[in-house]
């Protein structure tokens, strides 16, 4: 079954082909990305009306994209997929409605899937696919979450973050530091040049038992920092290194305990983890000692696919409809908030 696949559920218009046919990475014929980063940059943060408008300019020239590259025709398709949610609803509902639109032209069945979940199985399109029971820790821009994953659709939530997601803290504290939206990368390669011994930031939530996680704190912290130097007039280019180190360790290390805790907790050895802050290289180099210590193994979307793509949701939506799911006639779905955990696996056929 070929599918396609829509993300535009936040300031990425992605667009995927994903064969079951083929398995893991091979079923994936073609993917495309176009990246708004540059416009909302202006803007210091995305802006919902100009990231709804901007996937309509481009999802359709992406589409004809992803269809030559893979060598197909419109009526080569057996399926369509796209993101229903969580994200903005205006651009949620470019991605369904023109998902809706062409599968009643082409007759074929069509299918709403949920974004983490997206996020969540991106790395079974790598070579190195984890098999199931995992737990999985979805670290993105919207969410902070441990999740036991026992196969698809089944998804316990384990703990997540009562206040800010990771992703957020770090694009807030790049704003703090003066550096540009999305924050993660940029807030990364300034510690690089940071002392760690300089300033320790608190690890919010892990002198007590639970898997829930608390970010906000962190970031009145950094403010604090930063307002401190300032008034010291010591606020130089080595002074907000130290503190992007600072900051960075801080959460790397909060989110580390957490894994840590959930892997003995349900006394699984494979970890999976996906979103954005996924792509952070300290994150990955700590995970591997814990990880290491364990005898557990961490698995990882390939870097383009830690962020929004249309890959994941080919992907997903690839499973779900070869399994019979899809939309009821006419039905288009665009959910801004959305539960990982209502998922359920597809019925029996
Ligand atoms: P959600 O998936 O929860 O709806 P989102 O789609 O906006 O949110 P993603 O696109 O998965 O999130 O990830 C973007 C986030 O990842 C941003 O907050 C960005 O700062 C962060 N990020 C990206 N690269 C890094 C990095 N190397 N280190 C830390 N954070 C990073
Ligand atoms: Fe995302
Ligand atoms: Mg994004």
């Amino acid at each position: 079954m070929r599918v396609l696949g829509i993300e535009t559920s936040c300031d990425e218009t992605g667009v995927a082909i994903y064969d079951t046919s083929l398995t893991g990475g091979q079923g994936l014929l073609a993917d495309a990305l176009y990246s708004q980063i540059a416009m909302h940059t202006d803007y210091g943060g995305v802006v919902p009306e100009l990231a709804s408008r901007d996937h309509t300019r481009k999802l359709l020239p992406l589409i004809e994209q992803v269809l030559d590259d893979a060598g197909l025709q419109r009526h080569d398709l057996d399926g369509i997929a796209y993101t229903a949610g969580p994200g903005l609803v205006g651009a949620l509902m470019v991605g369904a409605s023109t998902a809706h639109g062409m599968a009643r032209g082409l007759g074929i069945p069509v299918l709403g899937v949920h974004h983490m979940e997206g996020h969540l199985l991106a790395p079974m399109l790598e070579d190195d696919a984890p098999d199931f029971p995992f737990v999985a820790l979805l670290v993105s821009g919207g969410h902070t979450q441990l999740v036991n994953v026992q196969g698809l659709g089944h998804y316990q939530l384990l703990g997540e973050s009562v206040d800010d997601a990771a992703g957020e803290a770090f694009d807030k504290a790049a704003k703090m530091l003066g550096l540009a939206y999305p924050g993660g990368p940029h807030v990364a390669a300034l510690a690089e040049q940071g002392d760690p011994e300089r300033f320790r930031f608190p690890r919010p939530m892990t002198d007590r038992p639970g898997l829930d996680f608390s970010f906000s704190g962190l970031k009145t912290h950094t403010l604090t920092a930063i307002r401190q130097l300032e008034a010291a007039g010591e606020l130089n280019e080595q002074a907000r290194a130290d503190v992007a180190r600072a900051f960075e360790e801080a959460v790397v290390d909060t989110l580390v305990i957490k894994c840590r805790r959930a892997l003995d907790q349900t006394g699984l050895k494979r970890l999976v983890v996906a979103g954005g802050v996924s792509a952070n290289h300290r994150l990955r180099e700590r995970l591997a000692q814990a990880c290491e210590k364990r005898r557990a193994k961490a698995y990882y979307p390939r870097g383009r696919f830690c962020t929004d793509n249309g890959a994941m949701i080919a992907y997903v939506g690839a499973q779900r409809l070869a399994a019979g799911e899809q939309d009821a006639s006419g039905i288009m779905q665009a959910t801004p908030r959305w539960p990982l955990a209502d998922l359920a696996a597809p019925a029996a056929p």
